[in-house]
């Protein structure tokens, strides 16, 4: 498929309405991303055709169910170039999945006086499991600054980084700032100095190529309604040798292998962690999802994102009075715009936005300490995806400057 966003627009049906009688523009993808024809299809396809529990009935449309559900596990399992399918758990999303790593893997490995590092960057999801299992655990949660551009600082990683360090849990993609944190330097570094590394997968996954093994992380957590697919589903990887030592975090049918009045054995990998039903059409859509991103490339959506961004900077640094959060060099950046206009309220400017049919985000994003941390309680932000345009980087200016001048 050669790329042409607009071709690709056209595969997103919700993106064909007016809202407040203008074109809708959907510029909240890092919130939440819309879903192609295909993915929609295949979830209604799913109900119509196949429903039915997976790993259980011998009937035709269980056994159709459980090969579609395993099926889409392996498509998970080659999009981020895991080792095995056994690495790939469903999960109901990014936060899911981070809360498992800590209750489980932590509980099991940080211990009093124990150090968990993360960054200022994270998004609550990526702070409150780790405050939580800190305080279970009596272990001390320590913080990665960001330099004055915006990026992670790797001095502050270092000095921090001690024999006393067990986690060390990183967004790949901060969903603010929206720079790319080098993981693969970040994991040796860790592993160095004795310690696993989690990472926050959520704003990478959906924008550009991650190959676990490479990157060589521990943990590895992301969402799939970020990336095309439902609400809902997510995943969780991590190494086998890791999931194997850790207890399931929750318990009941499906994830057993034996149960006596006192006693139960877990089944094998992946399953020991899927407790109950799963999201089976949510499991069955995300692999739908990523046939749709394998079908474009993803360095083409990768690259398509950069070129919009390239296209809209100059237009953008050219607003007087608009506060840009994150690096001023381009090529540090992704498609996410996070910025304040002059002392209009983020929430006045994304309400005016609307009013243009363009769908911004406004508030902390979940990452208060971040937002202390740039010195503003609250911001905006306009983040971009594949199916978005010159079009629309154009209609965001204009709406930006009319918001302006409307409040001035
Ligand atoms: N981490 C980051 C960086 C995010 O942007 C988000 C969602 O906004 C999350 C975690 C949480 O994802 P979910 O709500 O899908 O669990």
């Amino acid at each position: 498929m050669s790329f042409s966003a607009d071709k690709i627009k056209a595969d997103f049906m919700i993106l064909n309405q007016l809202v407040n009688e203008e074109p809708l523009v959907y510029l909240d993808n890092a919130a939440t991303s819309q879903k192609p024809t295909t993915v929609l299809a295949t979830v209604e396809q799913y109900y119509r055709r196949n429903n039915a529990n997976v790993h259980r009935g011998v009937h035709t449309l269980a056994e159709r169910a459980t090969a579609q559900y395993e099926a889409a596990r392996q498509k998970v399992q080659h999009f981020i170039h895991a080792k095995e399918s056994a690495e790939v758990l469903f999960t109901r999303g990014t936060t899911t999945s981070l809360n498992w790593v800590a209750k489980s893997y932590g509980e099991a490995s940080v211990h009093q006086g124990d150090e968990i590092l993360i960054s200022v960057m994270e998004h609550h999801s990526n702070i409150v499991p780790w405050q939580q299992l800190a305080k279970r655990q009596q272990a001390v949660l320590k913080y990665i600054d960001i330099t004055p551009e915006g990026l992670l600082d790797m001095n502050s990683l270092r000095s921090q980084l001690t024999s006393k360090t067990k986690i060390v849990s990183l967004a790949h993609v901060s969903n603010v700032l929206g720079v790319v944190n080098p993981i693969q330097e970040i994991a040796h570094l860790v592993h160095e100095a004795g310690a696993v590394l989690v990472v926050d997968g959520a704003q990478a996954v959906p924008h550009q190529k991650v190959d676990v093994q490479e990157l060589d992380v521990d943990f590895y957590a992301f969402s799939g309604h970020k990336m095309l697919g439902p609400t809902g589903i997510g995943v969780l990887y991590g190494k086998r040798h890791l999931l194997e030592q850790m207890e399931p975090v929750e318990f009941g049918g499906e994830m057993i292998d034996i149960v006596t009045e006192q006693e139960s054995t877990w089944k094998e990998l992946p399953w020991k962690f899927e407790a109950g039903t799963p999201n089976i059409a949510g499991a069955i859509g995300l692999g739908a999802a990523i046939d749709y991103m394998e079908a474009i490339g993803v360095d083409n959506i990768q690259q398509h994102e950069q070129e919009l961004m390239q296209y809209l900077w100059p237009k953008l640094t050219a607003i007087p009075g608009l506060t840009i959060y994150g690096p001023a060099k381009l090529e540090q950046r992704t498609g996410i715009i996070t910025f304040n206009l002059e002392d209009i309220h983020p929430h006045d400017v994304a309400t005016a936005m609307d009013m243009e049919g363009v769908a911004i985000r406004a508030g902390n994003h979940c990452t208060q300490p971040l937002m202390t941390r740039l010195g503003c309680g609250s911001s905006a932000r306009a983040s971009f995806y594949v199916y978005n345009t010159t079009a629309d980087a154009d209609k965001f200016v204009e709406a930006l400057i009319a918001t302006k001048e409307f409040f001035s």
